[in-house]
């Protein structure tokens, strides 16, 4: 048995799947016969073209044909007689294929890079895409396809990025295992929103295992057996069947209100990424969208999405919603969300430099972009604007200056719009907690942002297993500050919610309901299980709950009364 971080609750047992990281270092040799060299770097190319252009319709089919045109603008750069040309001349005068593509490329990527130009930008990192795939065909290494694997599989992984996560077919992955990641990294979040089982942060298992060894994946309690013996087998199955009719169990709250033991209502929304996320809201009965990660529609473009491509998605959105709230956050980017066309400067402290509203401010030609294209939509539906990382006053009141400019533009253009559209801001950092007050006399609403308030409040980088231990919502720090966010929002009259992971945690939801959230935004898979969970609690309780913890001093202490007096 080994430990990790359970990142998605559930079992999956299953055949293990190595997914591996590869080398690209190769040996630079002297070509002496650069013919035969110049054929093996031809026949690289074709195989290339081949893949990329089987990969191309794969996608036309699977995705659309916009998405499509990526795999295919490779396709006509490497046919481009400059580039291969370029590579042949160095492999004339005895340089390796190898050494050959990457000195051809890293030239062409150096100088779209410095244009400043978008589609030039996007270039430049379409080069580093075929850099790779040469580099992979040449030193013979060959990538799993995710999306292929048998049905019964357990992806194990150093990391699985969230492009290698959206591969997964549901139907065939029952268990996902990596070495690093926490419990709110990305990959862990698409986890959850597919509803496979998963252990983060269990160290040096890629190299513990290989393919087909059976493993049994506990998302639930974080633990993970490689070929267990048969009495182990067997108690997993029979936990693997009480979780299903748990789940089914569940049901029961299908289409009815959320409210706490004693009648009170509260809202129950969904955290989602895409606007076909919104649908599957929708089936979970989720009552709106308290978080639009609006950065899922940048990270899976090779452009920056135009107006109208987010005008689309936003309005789709909306509209799948039926006049229901969603709230869409504005671009949060950096931290560990990177955007390859964005090529944003690397940073010594990604999680303290330029990202989310602090990048947008300082971009503001795509911020109004972004805020174009969602204040157009506020004419489909019920939306609202959410500022993330806001640490001071100013950033909340240029957001709104900004939005105020667009709205007379917008007026003057005859487009229609939401005049009464709502902005208000994420509460995940230590100093806007500390200043809720001041924040809520301008916000609109606020949305706690439990993941990153945790990280900054305890100082530990959410997704570094060494100070994963660090990393809880119960500690006695994050409780209060999570308590005074509450009383200050509900103190200036706006509503209060949390869309961090932590509100659709059972054991944090009594003190939730003790402070007066008013709105819980969790993973869709999750709105029965918090709706069940908000049920079984009164106010008196949770209070009586919420004074007794808050009076401790420490996490482990406070997670164990929490334990103690859960209703689950
Ligand atoms: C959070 O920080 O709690 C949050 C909801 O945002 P993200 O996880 O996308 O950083
Ligand atoms: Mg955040």
């Amino acid at each position: 048995m080994q430990n990790g971080i359970a990142a998605s609750r559930g079992i999956g047992i299953g055949s293990i799947c190595v997914i591996t990281e590869h080398d690209l270092s190769f040996e630079n040799k002297k070509i002496e016969d650069t013919e035969k060299e110049k054929a093996r770097f031809d026949a690289a190319v074709e195989s290339f073209k081949e893949t990329t252009a089987t990969m191309a319709e794969d996608i036309r089919k699977r995705i659309g044909p916009k998405e499509a045109e990526i795999m295919e603008g490779h396709l006509v750069m490497i046919s481009d007689p400059t580039m291969a040309g370029e590579m042949k001349k160095m492999i004339d005068v005895g340089q390796c294929a190898e050494a050959a593509v990457t000195a051809v490329c890293d030239m062409f990527i150096g100088m779209f890079s410095t244009m400043d130009d978008d589609i030039m930008q996007q270039r430049a990192s379409d080069v580093s895409d075929i850099k790779t795939s040469l580099l992979k065909i040449l030193l013979g290494i060959e990538d799993i396809d995710i999306s292929k694997v048998a049905p019964g599989t357990v992806l194990v992984a150093q990391d699985l990025t969230p492009s290698m996560t959206s591969q997964i077919v549901k139907e065939n992955v029952v268990g996902i295992i990596t070495e690093v990641g926490g419990k709110t990294s990305h990959s862990a979040i698409l986890a959850r929103a597919l509803e496979i089982p998963a252990v983060l942060s269990v160290p040096g298992i890629t190299e513990k295992v290989k393919n087909k060894d059976t493993a049994i994946v506990d998302g639930t309690d974080g633990v993970i057996f490689i070929n267990p013996e048969g009495d182990v087998l067997s108690r997993y199955i029979i936990k693997r069947e009480e979780f299903i009719k748990k789940q089914a169990e569940l049901k029961s709250f299908l289409g009815k209100e959320t409210k706490t033991a004693d009648g009170e209502l509260v809202e129950l929304f969904c955290n989602i990424g895409t606007p076909k996320d919104a649908k599957k809201a929708v089936e979970c009965d989720g009552e709106g969208i308290g978080l639009f990660r609006s950065e899922f529609l940048y990270m899976d473009n090779n452009h920056l999405p135009s107006e109208e491509e987010q005008f689309a998605a936003y309005k789709e959105a909306a509209e799948i919603m039926k006049g229901k709230d969603v709230i869409i956050r504005t671009l949060d980017i950096g931290g560990d969300k990177d955007i390859p066309y964005l090529n944003m400067k690397k940073e010594d402290n990604p999680f303290l430099g330029y990202r989310a509203v602090r990048y947008c401010l300082g971009n503001k030609d795509s911020y109004i972009t972004q805020l174009r294209a969602m204040i157009r939509a506020s004419a489909f539906g019920k939306i609202k604007i959410m500022v993330p990382l806001v640490t001071c006053v100013e950033e909340l009141r240029e957001v709104k200056n900004m939005v105020a400019d667009i709205k007379k533009d917008l007026d003057s253009e005859g487009i229609d719009y939401d005049k009464d559209i709502a902005v208000g801001c994420m509460i995940e950092t230590p100093a806007a907690s500390l200043i809720a007050d001041l924040l809520a006399k301008e916000a609109d609403f606020f949305s706690i942002g439990t993941n990153d308030l945790t990280q900054y409040t305890m100082s530990v980088d959410r997704g570094n297993a060494d100070v994963a231990y660090l990393y809880s919502t119960f500690q006695p720090s994050v409780l209060r500050s999570i308590k005074n966010i509450i009383q200050c929002g509900r103190a200036a009259g706006i509503p209060v919610g949390m869309c961090g992971e932590a509100a659709a945690d059972p054991l944090m939801i009594p003190l939730l309901i003790s402070f007066g959230l008013t709105e819980y935004s969790v993973n869709p898979v999750l709105v029965l299980t918090a709706r069940s969970v908000i049920a079984k609690w009164t106010k008196a309780e949770a209070d009586a709950l919420a004074e007794k913890v808050l009076a401790m001093d420490t996490e482990a202490e406070i997670v164990a009364a929490l334990k103690e007096a859960s209703k689950e």
